[in-house]
């Protein structure tokens, strides 16, 4: 297992992106030597780029239970998302929504058309009374994420689709999986689902890589125009290496996907536990409601890796430069949102009030995590946040 971490440290960011796997590593060293060509061109060399093109498209789509025709390789997770929700727009126009908690990849393009914001439970469950009185035949794609990037929380799609089939059959669901793909079988969880998203980073593949799988290619219209590679919906030259890591990626991941679930959640139950020990005022979000408020009644299921907690009264930031100090690599929020000073979104929309939420941690493990790295963590953080408490860090 290939990662950057030095003796003494502790990764505890999967969520913001993985080291690649050795086959995904390979598979990327091979396809940059033996398919340099353009893999559109019409000769031998440019026959072999496609053929690793190819190759890589049915290993996706075989991790995902579709055909490898409808899986449409682009530049990452962020524009898998954008093709998703303005494809969708310019072609059927109409109106658009998405939920509360999505990630801004998808929430700024439905902010940019006007489109309406779903409200979220206290567990980051979507609302779906407020999904049923935004529906009508003008509602023309409704954007739902698999598993949050920040909570972790699942969000089951059947109940959505079946209110779509119900009260808006023109809409299109679209779900996010980028984070629900190293965790959970995305063939039957995103079966509901008529567009779906994937970045290669977040399970061992390359940044810089996404795919969009679109049941009906004629759903959309592309958003990048030219040679017309990916049947039309994404132009661009493909970037062979990248995409053959991806395919490699999906593959290993999907044949050990059961093996690092089961070993993972018990690490990240461990971790979550030893923290509550060590700070009983530790808020996990959508597991622990606002302080003072009654327990949930009932719980949510999280993606295995997800370990995010709130230390009311204490600044993220300030405790986030500790941890790194001691060696700790984790993040507030989404890392694009991280070093950002307003609260997460995804917290907020769940109720947390700023108080609990500007304390947040987001501690996330991987495939490669270890009994150090929780060992580790349990090892500093409390210590860091009692230090922090001590001195009455400001909110
Ligand atoms: N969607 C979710 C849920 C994510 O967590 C991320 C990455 O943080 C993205 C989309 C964007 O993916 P990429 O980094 O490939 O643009």
């Amino acid at each position: 297992m290939v990662t950057s971490r030095e003796d003494g440290e502790a990764y505890l960011d999967w969520a913001a992106s993985t080291p690649m796997r050795p086959e995904a590593l390979e598979a990327m060293v091979e396809a940059a030597h033996a398919g340099f060509a353009n893999p559109t061109g019409a000769h031998h060399a440019a026959r072999l780029a496609r053929r690793i093109v190819d190759d890589a498209r049915d290993q996706v789509a075989d991790s995902l239970g579709v055909e490898p025709g409808q899986v449409v390789f682009c530049g990452s997770g962020t524009e898998a998302d954008n093709l998703a929700v303005f494809g969708a727009h310019h072609r059927r126009g109409g109106r658009v929504a998405c939920s509360a908690v999505e990630h801004h990849a998808v929430l700024h393009p439905v902010e940019h058309l006007g489109g309406t914001v779903i409200g979220v439970d206290a567990q980051g469950q979507l609302d779906l009374d407020h999904l049923a009185t935004i529906c009508d035949d003008e509602l023309t794609l409704v954007s739902v994420m698999l598993a949050n990037n920040e909570s972790g929380v699942i969000q089951p799609l059947e109940p959505v689709r079946a209110l779509l089939d119900d009260l808006a059959p023109e809409a299109l669901l679209h779900t996010d999986a980028v984070q629900a793909f190293p965790w959970l079988d995305v063939a039957t969880a995103a079966a509901p689902a008529d567009l779906i998203s994937l970045s290669g980073h977040k399970f061992g593949g390359p940044k810089g890589v996404g795919v969009l799988v679109v049941r009906d290619r004629h759903a959309l219209d592309a958003q990048i125009l030219g040679g017309g590679q990916e049947f039309e919906l994404r132009s661009g030259t493909h970037n062979v290496a990248g995409i053959a890591a991806f395919g490699a990626a999906a593959a290993a991941m999907a044949a050990e996907r059961g093996a690092v679930v089961e070993r993972i959640t018990a690490l990240r139950d461990r971790l979550v536990r030893g923290l509550r020990e060590s700070v009983p005022d530790l808020v996990e979000s959508a597991v622990d409601p606002v302080p003072g408020e009654s327990p949930f009644h009932d719980s949510v299921a999280k993606v295995a890796g997800s370990a995010h907690v709130c230390f009311p009264g204490l600044e993220s930031e300030a405790l986030l430069f500790m941890l790194e100090r001691a060696g700790i690599y984790a993040s507030a929020a989404s890392s694009c949102a991280s070093g950002a000073q307003d609260p997460s979104h995804v917290l907020a929309a769940m109720g947390y009030p700023r108080q609990v939420a500007a304390g947040s941690l987001r501690l996330s493990l991987g495939f490669g995590s270890t009994d150090a790295d929780v060992d580790r963590a349990l090892a500093v953080i409390p210590d860091a946040v009692h230090q922090l408490a001590a001195a009455g860090t400001p909110v």
